[in-house]
């Protein structure tokens, strides 16, 4: 009997535990409807309180670029604070520079939003939209990228630079219940205004490179928001070096594509690095394009061929490569993309060549 009322009393005060911790929960993370006031009254969304700034914003169709989906590991999602919302959090403070901090500029995937608040932000953002797609058409290109084409629903058409990116949105799948969404750049020509093309490498474990390589399939519907980035073509550059690694040849070929379609007198050399030969892909397209474009030269490299591999092509590292090919920095511009580690040993090659850091520019995957 005493067993009986001991075990009672235990399941009744881990039941008024409970009930207090819920109680409590809901008090404090009951923030009510927030005001959110962006560039001095341009708009003002009212929100439920208690979610980041970035899910209220784009809860509200206001798409912030952010790259990591929240985790706060991209950095890119700034807005500026015209109030002060609270100290920066540790976990945004290896993004901010001393001048931004005292801007006001915080990470808005860690800002929550408990009350009222004032943002800027640039005005562009507001012309950045949702698009409804259907997946077209799905291509292995090597053993783990695949090359994705969406058609665009609603809205129909899409405006975007070469170069810049949307951010997808997975939805929910085995142990991946929360939708997440990621950046990946656009590798198609931005005058095929109705499709977009994504070339997306499979990282494994990764929530939404697993959902679009193994859970979707042709004739499904996605949404993604776009366009945003600053990597584009800039003024200035009589001759264009683009090196790219792995997926980072999406947003080179959207590039490379949009220059020639323009005939900008440029001349462009792309140096593509792979380790072996089945991480090549597009080669003969490249070779193609160069056999009808004399102004565009393409260098794929191996860095650790074999002899199955066949390769009598460009061998070694891109950054060995790209200094054998590239003699001085004259009259030119180099446009990178692909892993930390591929464009920091790029920069430190293309400074020795003599390029100035005004003249790089690069995407890091
Ligand atoms: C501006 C921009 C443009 C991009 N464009 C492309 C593109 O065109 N094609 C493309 O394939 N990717 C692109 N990415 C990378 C992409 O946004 C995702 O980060 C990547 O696909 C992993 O997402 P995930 O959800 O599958 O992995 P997550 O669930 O985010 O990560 C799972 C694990 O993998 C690690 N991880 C994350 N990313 C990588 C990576 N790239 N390589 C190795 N490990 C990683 C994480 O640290 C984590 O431990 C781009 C990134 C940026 C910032």
């Amino acid at each position: 009997m005493s067993v009986f009322l001991t075990v009672l009393s235990l399941s009744a005060l881990a039941t008024i535990l409970a009930a207090v911790v819920v109680a409590a929960d809901y008090k404090l993370n009951n923030y009510g409807i927030c005001a959110i006031d962006i560039n001095n009254g341009t708009r003002v969304l009212e929100v439920n309180g208690g979610s980041s700034l970035l899910t209220s914003l784009s809860s509200q169709k206001v798409f912030i670029p952010s790259a990591c989906g929240g985790k706060a590991t991209c950095g890119l999602c700034k807005v500026t604070l015209v109030e002060s919302a609270g100290p920066v959090l540790p976990t945004e403070e290896p993004f901010l520079s001393g001048p931004e901090r005292d801007a006001g500029v915080r990470l808005a995937c860690q800002l929550k939003v408990k009350h009222d608040l004032k943002i800027l932000i640039p005005e562009e953002l507001f012309n950045i939209k949702q698009y409804r797609t259907r997946v077209r058409r799905i291509t292995d290109l090597t053993h783990d990228i695949k090359e994705f084409e969406f058609e665009l629903l609603e809205p129909g058409s899409i405006d975007f630079k070469a170069g810049q990116y949307v951010q997808v949105d997975s939805k929910p799948y085995d142990k991946v219940p929360e939708p997440v969404s990621r950046a990946y750049s656009i590798a198609s020509l931005p005058s095929e205004k109705n499709k977009v093309e994504l070339i997306i490498r499979l990282v494994p474990g990764g929530a939404c490179t697993t959902f679009m390589h193994n859970h979707v399939q042709e004739g499904d519907e996605i949404t993604f928001a776009g366009p945003f980035g600053e990597f584009y073509l800039r003024e200035g550059g009589d001759e264009l070096i683009f090196i790219a690694g792995g997926s980072g040849l999406a947003p080179i070929r959207s590039l490379i594509l949009d220059i020639l379609e323009k005939k900008l007198d440029k001349k462009m050399k792309f140096f593509f690095g792979a380790v072996r030969k089945r991480d090549l892909y597009y080669v003969d397209f490249f070779r193609e394009l160069a056999a009808r474009h004399p102004n565009f030269t393409y260098i794929p490299a191996l860095s650790g061929a074999v002899p199955e591999d066949a390769w009598d092509g460009e061998e070694g590292l891109i950054t060995d490569v790209v200094a054998r090919h590239v003699e001085d920095a004259v009259g030119k511009q180099a446009y990178l993309c692909g892993s930390p580690g591929m464009i920091n040993a790029c920069l430190q090659v293309l400074g020795k060549i003599g390029f100035e850091k005004k003249s790089i520019f690069y995407d890091e995957f």
